[in-house]
């Protein structure tokens, strides 16, 4: 998966199952949600921490990524 654009933090207010606003991070076994004082959320893309090729808050929404695995597994 080419890197996305930043690596600064992305925030999103509160998400639910399937939030098109956060794509399919929210499905996957690797994000880490990580929650402000502000009610909003980070999600942190655990796969950034040992390859390069992933940014570690990757712009949402996220539609594909080859990283992606699911939680349900
Ligand atoms: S591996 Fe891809 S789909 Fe999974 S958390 Fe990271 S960026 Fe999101």
């Amino acid at each position: 998966m080419p890197r996305h654009d930043s690596d600064e933090p992305r925030a999103s207010g509160e998400a639910t199952a399937g939030d098109p606003a956060v794509g399919i991070c929210l499905d996957c076994r690797w994000v880490r949600v990580q929650p402000t004082t502000r009610g909003a959320r980070f999600y942190r893309c655990a796969r950034a921490d040992r390859d390069a090729r992933y940014l570690r808050y990757p712009p949402l929404p996220v539609r594909h990524c080859d990283g992606f695995e699911s939680r349900a597994r």
